[in-house]
């Protein structure tokens, strides 16, 4: 319940915020409006940002914020979720800075720590296990934190959804440990295995350094079929969105090269799913 009136208060706000730039319009005049319409669409004007942040499952252990950036511009809404595995600190790291972005148009929702006692714990499971096999598709999630987390990511209504991983291997190669690491896994949903491929080849260009080892180099993943009870497969089966799951390798890499790497994949995803960043 406090939850609930919490989201009222904060929609409360949102619309607030919109009804006093209709104000700010209607004052300017017809004409004026007219023209600020137009300087609007070539950059001129700042779009009216809003942010604001809110806590899921609020007094208990597991309670976190997932963190809400309006553009102020219509246009398509993202959600970026770190931490589901607590020992994967270059995912929840990058989260905590994607949460302070700026974004030129539509909505971007970060939940940067997704399972706070496993991160506070420095594991990867939470008493329950593993939080990323409670999300089965077609059906509900199987914990309580699952459920929280489905229904902030759902309330959203959003487009795209990126999932943050790292793994101790390697995915497809020889060399090091087998893992899932250095790739990008799509959604079976129409352009995200494009956007997989693109990405792969963006990270490789100008975020792998020649001098890095071959076993280094980002691939496309698998496509996620929503056949397993992972955050993205039910994203894919329930949704039918393009999602992503971005695995980077700790395999003979530092942490700050691998937040690096989620930061660039997650701006060049947003990119092709039609949000821009923006700096001040
Ligand atoms: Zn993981």
């Amino acid at each position: 319940m406090a939850n609930e009136n919490r989201k009222q208060k904060s929609d409360r706000i949102a619309i607030d915020s919109a009804s006093s730039r209709r104000a700010f319009v209607r004052k300017m005049g017809g004409t004026l409006a007219a023209t600020a319409i137009v300087s609007s669409g070539a950059g001129a004007v700042s779009a009216a940002e809003t942010r604001r942040s809110y806590t899921i499952r609020e007094g208990t252990e597991d309670e976190t914020r997932v963190y809400v950036i309006d553009a102020g511009e219509p246009g398509p809404t993202a959600v970026v979720v770190g931490g589901i595995h607590g020992n994967e600190e270059s995912g929840y790291l990058a989260a905590d800075d994607v949460a302070t972005w700026s974004i030129d148009k539509g909505k971007l929702v970060v939940i940067p720590r997704s399972n706070p006692v496993a991160i506070d714990r420095g594991t990867y499971v939470n008493d329950n296990g593993n939080l990323n096999r409670k999300f089965p598709p077609g059906k509900e999630p199987t914990t309580a934190l699952a459920r929280a987390l489905w229904n902030a990511i759902d309330s959203h209504n959003p487009n795209t959804v990126l999932n943050l991983h790292a793994s101790q291997g390697i995915y497809r190669e020889d060399d090091g440990p087998d893992g899932s690491g250095q790739a990008i896994y799509p959604t079976y949903s129409e352009g995200a295995g494009e956007d997989a491929v693109m990405t792969a080849r963006y990270m490789n260009r100008y975020h792998v350094p020649d001098s890095y080892p071959e076993y280094l180099a980002f691939k496309r993943g698998n496509t996620i079929d929503a056949d397993r009870p992972l955050l993205i497969h039910k994203v894919a089966g329930d949704m039918r969105i393009r999602g992503y799951i971005l695995e980077v390798t700790t395999y003979d890499t530092e942490l700050d090269t691998r937040v690096r790497w989620h930061l660039n994949m997650v701006r060049h995803l947003l990119r092709r799913n039609g949000i821009d960043r923006t700096y001040d």
